[in-house]
């Protein structure tokens, strides 16, 4: 089966974790340390915060702008679930706000429709945060949704969970907004098996995202001192030596991913399929943490019979992320329906996850190329 992700490790990785294990330091050291060096480099920010994942990163991102009860935070209706649900956690109340059908993400004309609805409905002064994803690892028009966002004088944070690497007009993902934060999950580009980070250019933020991970320490206090509730959202070691390894192989996958992407692009759009490169200006805005296709309409009801018979093949593939309004707990609290969210019905109806990774070369990805035309040509 070529899976959709299949991380790999190189021996340098190996060696580092097992250094760690055998040094007896397991938790928040030097590893870690590098780790955030490493991110913040990247990135381009003074600081970088390892936590356990990326969700918590989001949390405390949130947590950290003060944002809780009677608070509303603006959210693309299409992305994976933590992006709502860590705005809940917080007490606060989510808005959706639709997507572009061909990217997935939230432009600055969605987001201006949306302030525009809460204006009307006398809630603008509610809204304490917007938070744009990066979704598959298509950078949102940050310099668009920035100039919105600071004229209603409300702070970005970055949902950029899938980004890491990813450049739009000459701004990192993850350097856009106030904070951002990213994944390690085994579905991203760097893993280390569960792990995150936040970003900040802020030395306020900073600190207090240094004492929400780690139970509310002071952390530039000497002595133990306990000045907030707190989590333990730290990240280990060992997954701190794994991602010291992982990074340092960023560049090099990420030019394997674009090219590979770049191969099926070509062939897909032959087939008559959306393509993903089509919804971003310029190659490096696109790390293709996932790459997705889009279904023409004929083929979008047999999707799931589509997605069985690649799997028969020997091809793993998926629905993209979810359509957050139309999720159990969202519509049935809130009472979202089809037609709320014309561009996310649209995206969640037609995409389709297809296996991209560093372990597929040119006989995989031909495999693919093959399964997808001749299950099209069997449901066409
Ligand atoms: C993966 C992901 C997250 C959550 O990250 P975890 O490390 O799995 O908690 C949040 N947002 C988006 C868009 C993601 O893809």
């Amino acid at each position: 089966m070529i899976r959709l992700a299949a991380p790999t490790f190189s021996a340098d990785t190996l060696a580092r974790v097992q250094e760690v294990l055998q040094s007896g330091q397991l938790v928040q050291g030097q590893q870690v340390k590098a780790l955030e060096e490493r991110v913040a480099s990247i990135v381009g920010t003074p600081h970088a915060i390892a936590v356990s994942n990326g969700t918590a990163a989001l949390h405390i991102a949130l947590l950290a702008l003060g944002i809780g009860p009677g608070d509303c935070v603006i959210v693309p209706a299409y992305s994976w679930i933590s992006t709502a649900n860590v705005v809940v956690l917080c007490g606060a109340k989510v808005e959706f706000s639709d997507v572009c059908p061909v990217s997935g993400n939230m432009t600055p004309d969605s987001l201006q429709a949306t302030l525009h609805q809460l204006a009307q409905d006398g809630r603008l002064a509610s809204v304490k945060a917007i938070m744009p994803v990066h979704i598959f690892g298509a950078m949102a028009d940050m310099a668009g949704l920035s100039r919105i966002a600071e004229a209603y004088r409300i702070p970005l944070i970055e949902d950029a969970a899938c980004a890491l690497g990813a450049v739009r007009d000459g701004v990192r993902a993850g350097a856009a907004g106030v904070m951002a934060g990213f994944s390690f999950h085994p579905r991203k580009i760097t893993t280390t098996g569960e792990g995150g980070m936040v970003t900040t250019h802020s030395d306020a933020h900073a600190w207090t995202l240094k004492a929400l991970r780690n139970h509310g320490m002071d952390p530039d206090a000497p002595t133990p001192s306990f000045v907030m509730p707190g989590f333990n959202y730290r990240l280990t070691e060992m997954q701190g030596a794994l991602g010291v390894g992982e990074a340092q192989l960023l560049e090099e996958r990420l030019a394997h991913r674009r090219r590979l992407a770049a191969h099926y692009s070509a062939a897909f759009a032959e087939m008559g399929l959306g393509t993903p490169d089509a919804s971003v200006p310029d190659e490096y805005a696109h790390v293709y943490q996932a790459y997705v296709v889009r279904l023409p309409k004929a083929f979008q009801e047999r999707r799931p019979e589509i997605i069985q018979a690649l799997r028969e093949g020997g091809v793993e593939s998926t629905i993209g992320t979810w359509h957050m309004p139309l999720t159990a707990y969202f519509s049935r609290t809130f009472g979202y329906k089809v037609g709320d969210f014309l561009g996310a019905d649209s995206i969640f109806a037609s995409a389709l996850a297809l296996p991209l990774h560093e372990s597929i070369h040119s006989d995989a990805a031909d495999k693919v190329i093959a399964n997808v035309r001749a299950v099209l040509e069997r449901y066409g």
